[in-house]
C-alpha cells in the first residue's frame, strides 16, 4: 500500500476576524515554511469563494466558532467542512456539532485547556468547558499561541518568549494528555490536531514592538501531518476531499516541526493480515506487532491507555503484544537546553 504524507497547519487567522494576513499571504507565509496546506479558521466568520491552490499551497477555509456572550468565555470549536456559516448556533456546543455532522462536516476542541497571562486583561484562559458533548472529531492537543500565552507569567517574561519562544515552548499541556487519554479511555475515538493560532499581531511594550508571531514563523513550528493512500493533484475538488478525509480518519500526528523536521515518521501496527494506522482500528488476530519509525533521534514512547510500555531512544521501535487497548506515540528531543515535545500521533485502536 502506497502512503503519501502532507504537512498543514489547520489553524489560522485573517483580517475578516483578528489576524493580520490576508488570504493569499497566508498562503505565501505557508509556501515560505514548505507546507503542503494551510487552513483558515476565522472567528464567527465562514468566508466563501477563497480556497484552491496559491502557488503549491492549497488553502482550505474552515471556522472558528465560540458564544461571544459567554461568560467566562469558553469552547472555542474548529469547525472543517460544514460549508455554512454555523456561528449563531454556539451558545449551543452539542446542537453545533451536531449540524456541523448534519452537513457533512467535523470539528475539534480548540485549546481545551489553557493559562491566562497577568499581563493584560485580554489573556484570559480560554478552554473547553462542556466536556459531556460528542460527535466530534479531536482535540487541537497543542495550539502555539496557547502555549505562548501560558509562558508570559510576567512582563519580562513576555518579552524574552518575544524573541526567544523556541527556549520557553515544550509541548501540549500535561491537562490536556490527561484528559485526553481520559476521554479515550471512555471508549471515544479522539484524533490529534496541533495548530498554530497565527494572528500575526503586534504587541508594544515600551520602546519596543515585535509580531508575535510572523506567520511564516508559526508555520515552521506546530503542524499536523496526514497520510493519505492517493497523492494531492493540485485540483482542489480532489484534494480538499483527501485532506479532510485523513483528518477525519485520525491519519495524523502533530509535529514541532522546527527543532527538526519531523516530516516521515510513521506508526502502525499489524495483527495478522489486519493492517492499522495512526486513527485506524486493528482487529486481532494473535499477536499484535507495532512499529514507530522517526526521521531522526529521539525518545520515543509508545503509550497504552495513557501509560508509556515501551520506550526507546534512536529512530526505531518494535513492540508486541496482545492486549487490547488505545495505544499512541510520544516522541521527545532536546532543543534548546530542554526536553521538548517533537511528536504525538493520533491513537490505533487495538480490539
Ligand atoms: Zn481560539
Ligand atoms: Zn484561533
Amino acid at each position: 500500500m502506497s502512503i503519501y504524507e502532507y504537512v498543514g497547519n489547520p489553524h489560522v487567522h485573517t483580517p475578516y476576524s483578528d489576524g493580520e494576513a490576508l488570504h493569499a499571504e497566508v498562503a505565501q507565509a505557508a509556501a515560505k515554511a514548505g507546507l503542503d496546506f494551510v487552513i483558515v479558521t476565522d472567528h464567527n466568520v465562514w468566508v466563501d469563494g477563497v480556497e484552491g491552490y496559491y502557488d503549491k499551497v492549497l488553502l482550505l477555509v474552515g471556522e472558528e466558532i465560540h458564544d461571544v456572550r459567554r461568560r467566562p468565555q469558553a469552547n472555542h470549536l474548529l469547525v472543517y467542512n460544514a460549508e455554512a456559516e454555523l456561528a449563531p448556533l454556539a451558545s449551543d456546543p452539542q446542537g453545533l456539532i451536531d449540524e456541523v455532522n448534519r452537513r457533512g462536516g467535523f470539528c475539534y476542541l480548540a485549546h481545551p485547556f489553557e493559562y491566562r497571562s497577568p499581563i493584560s486583561p485580554d489573556l484570559v484562559a480560554i478552554s473547553w468547558a462542556d466536556w459531556d458533548v460528542t460527535g466530534y472529531t479531536g482535540l487541537e492537543i497543542w495550539n502555539y499561541m496557547s502555549e505562548f500565552k501560558g509562558l508570559m507569567h510576567n512582563k519580562l517574561a513576555a518579552v524574552y518568549y518575544a524573541y526567544f519562544p523556541a527556549r520557553g515552548i515544550r509541548g501540549p499541556f500535561r491537562a490536556t494528555l490527561r484528559q485526553w487519554d481520559e476521554l479515550l479511555s471512555q471508549g471515544k475515538r479522539i484524533a490529534a490536531i496541533g495548530g498554530s493560532d497565527a494572528h500575526g499581531t503586534t504587541y508594544s511594550l515600551g520602546p519596543l514592538r515585535r509580531v508575535v508571531f510572523p506567520y511564516e514563523y508559526l508555520f515552521r513550528c506546530v503542524n499536523t501531518h496526514i497520510l493519505t493512500d492517493r497523492p494531492l493533484n493540485g485540483l482542489l475538488e480532489h484534494d480538499k476531499p483527501l485532506v479532510y478525509s485523513a483528518l477525519r480518519a485520525g491519519h495524523t500526528w502533530v509535529g514541532y516541526d522546527l527543532p527538526v523536521p519531523t516530516t516521515g515518521f510513521r506508526f502502525h501496527a499489524r495483527s495478522g493480515a489486519n493492517y492499522a494506522l495512526m486513527g485506524d482500528e486493528l482487529v486481532r488476530t494473535g499477536a499484535v506487532i507495532f512499529e514507530v519509525q522517526t526521521p531522526h533521534s529521539a525518545d520515543i514512547r509508545l503509550l497504552l491507555n495513557g501509560r508509556v510500555v515501551a520506550r526507546v531512544r534512536g529512530r526505531h521501535l518494535k513492540y508486541t503484544t496482545a492486549e487490547p487497548g488505545v495505544y499512541r506515540v510520544e516522541g521527545y528531543r532536546n532543543y534548546h537546553l530542554g526536553h521538548r515535545g517533537w511528536i504525538f500521533s493520533s491513537p490505533i485502536y487495538v480490539i
